[in-house]
């Protein structure tokens, strides 16, 4: 187990071109060190690809959701597919 995820760090810190660190991507507690995800990969802010509709509106669910100030926890997807 520790093995595997230590080769999906070393991947995603390779497309990154970012150190990451096992603890920024398992947490134990539901808590992360870098919570944002924009912060984490060095974006300047953005929403995820599934805020919006197929046509580039919003959803509504997201229309409080700052950019860069998501998580990426799955709860945050939940029902916007
Ligand atoms: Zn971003």
């Amino acid at each position: 187990m520790y093995v595997t995820l230590k080769r999906i760090v070393s991947q995603l810190e390779f497309q990154i071109a970012r150190r990451l660190g096992t603890r920024e991507i398992v947490s134990e507690d539901g808590t992360y060190k870098t919570p944002f995800v924009c912060q984490l990969v060095g974006c300047a802010g953005c929403l995820p690809e599934g805020a919006f509709h197929p046509d580039g509106t919003l959803k509504d669910e997201w229309s409080h959701v700052q950019p860069g100030k998501w998580t990426g926890d799955v709860a945050e997807f939940e029902g916007l597919n």
